[in-house]
């Protein structure tokens, strides 16, 4: 649709005040640029076009005039340096004609990932991640060329960023809500002895159970008092409180540790360890047994066993609740529907907590009983997260503090938890206000650093000033000495002054 430079256009001008010229491509505006690059001429009378800002700009009245002032436009120029810019940037085409096939180029990308994944000896199963990976970061050229990391900042960004925002999460969510523990004992290569505690709980918004790592703890002196101390300290960074906390268990291994420390627990948990009668009292939870006649006794002696979670009025509402429940030919439904290996929570009480009659719940007490034991531990959930753990300490990681390890597991959990690879992660807006604060956290880290440096410099040459002053005051009383002994001796009233004078000057030259 455009006429195609030195088209013969008397013809179609021929009614046009100020006919156009081919020779107008070959002008330059303001930054150098051929107005070529941009001004091209349909086949309409008068009227030219630009191709930039995509405008039509007459010139039958003004002739070149109607071009060079377009030209000098704020807007025009703001359009043409992007489209500059956009010109020259993918591979700088220009300057260097694509001659490599894309079967080249895409050998060249998986030779540098292979190279890298020798250079720092990574497994090979993490090549497509590290791809994966290239392809995100590099979905923000412009972010991607004004990011640096360094080893430190980038401890602060897991740390102080990353942890700090999962962490704030699970504390978010577990506000007021009946939680579970678990406790653990890993050792790292330092030989340290290190308690992690896991924490799990009924999500709201994820209706199901979820697992987190909640802390970790250095626990060489794994006395009762230590380690209530450091669950205490983790519980503390939560603001979680004791009653909140249903039940605690703690791997075997581990139990002759801490079974002191677990006893003092348990008594702040308001006596509720999970003693056999209980446990055996929870099966009530698996649906195979709705329409047993035990089931509303069961649910009323647990309820009674939770005084934190129900209160006296909950376990009368409780037992209506739990007699109904027992005949619902709509549990009864989800129960047949309900197959082995579904999970517990998810696959069965969600949907019965999602029973309604008419708009309101059908079984809000029974869902304030079950929540709180469907957050006790049970096996395979567990085991994953110990060998995440495994993990982290098989690696070399000698120097790695229990502060970063802890990081390290967060984050970890919770992306393995949520089922989520960090290629995908979503960065929410607190994850990305706790990392912007990290960095800066980093940055006064430098600074304190610089100017520790600089305190220790300063010391140092203060020291030497000192010493310095020192010597010298020593080489005067020395000299000062020498000439009282000097003049002692020389007491005679004429021994020339000039000979002392210039004794005294050779000394004083030393
Ligand atoms: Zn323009």
């Amino acid at each position: 649709m455009y006429l195609p430079p030195g088209y013969n256009t008397k013809e179609l001008e021929s009614g046009v005040k100020n006919k156009w010229r081919w020779e107008w491509l070959n002008e330059r505006g303001s930054l150098g640029e051929k107005w070529g690059d941009w001004l091209k001429k349909p086949n309409t009378p008068g009227s030219a076009y630009c191709e930039i800002c995509f405008k039509t700009i007459n010139y039958k009245s003004n002739g070149k005039k109607a071009f060079k002032s377009h030209a000098e436009d704020v807007t025009h120029l703001k359009n043409y340096r992007t489209w500059k810019s956009n010109q020259v940037l993918p591979g700088s085409s220009k300057a260097k004609p694509e001659t490599e096939s894309m079967q080249d180029r895409v050998a060249k990308q998986r030779a540098i990932t292979a190279a890298f994944i020798s250079e720092h000896c990574l497994p090979f199963s993490i090549a497509e991640d590290l791809l994966n990976y290239a392809k995100r970061l590099s979905e923000d050229k412009h972010a991607l060329g004004k990011t640096t990391i360094s080893k430190t900042s980038a401890t602060y960004i897991i740390t102080h960023g990353l942890a700090k925002s999962f962490k704030q999460e699970v504390a978010d969510k577990v506000k007021g809500k009946s939680v579970s523990l678990n406790l653990d004992e890993a050792t790292n290569n330092n030989n340290d002895k290190i308690v992690n505690i896991l924490i799990q709980f009924y999500d709201e918004e994820e209706n199901q159970i979820v697992l987190r790592h909640l802390g970790s703890r250095k626990q060489n002196h794994a006395t009762a008092k230590d380690i209530m101390m450091s669950i205490e300290s983790v519980l503390e960074e939560y603001k979680i409180e004791w009653w909140q906390v249903v039940s605690m268990l703690m791997e075997k291994k581990f139990y002759s540790h801490l079974r002191t420390g677990y006893v003092m627990a348990a008594i702040k948990m308001l006596k509720m360890p999970l003693n056999n009668h209980t446990i055996r009292q929870m099966t009530v939870l698996d649906p195979a047994l709705v329409g047993h006649s035990q089931v509303e006794q069961a649910m009323k002696n647990l309820g009674k066993k939770m005084p934190q979670v129900l209160s006296k009025e909950d376990l009368g509402a409780l037992s209506q609740e739990a007699s109904i429940y027992n005949v619902d030919l709509q549990v009864k439904d989800l129960q047949a529907k309900y197959k082995e290996d579904d999970r517990i929570d998810s696959g069965y009480w969600v949907k019965v907590f999602d029973l309604n009659n008419f708009c309101a719940m059908r079984y809000p007490t029974i869902k304030k009983l079950v929540m709180p034991l469907l957050t006790v531990f049970s096996g395979p959930l567990i085991e994953s997260t110990f060998n995440i753990m495994d993990d982290i300490i098989e690696k070399d990681r000698t120097k790695m503090t229990v502060v970063n390890y802890e990081a390290v597991a967060i984050v970890k959990t919770a992306l393995r938890k949520k089922n989520v690879k960090s290629t995908d992660l979503k960065v929410t807006p607190n994850m990305k206000k706790a990392c912007i604060s990290a960095y800066s956290s980093y940055q006064k880290y430098l600074k304190e650093m610089k100017e520790e440096k600089k305190k220790r410099e300063d010391a140092v040459l203060d020291s030497s000033v000192q010493l310095l002053k020192l010597e010298r005051a020593k080489k005067i009383a020395k000299l000062v000495r020498l000439k009282n002994r000097h003049s002692g001796i020389k007491r005679k009233p004429d021994t020339s002054s000039d000979g002392t004078g210039r004794k005294w000057k050779r000394i004083k030259k030393i």
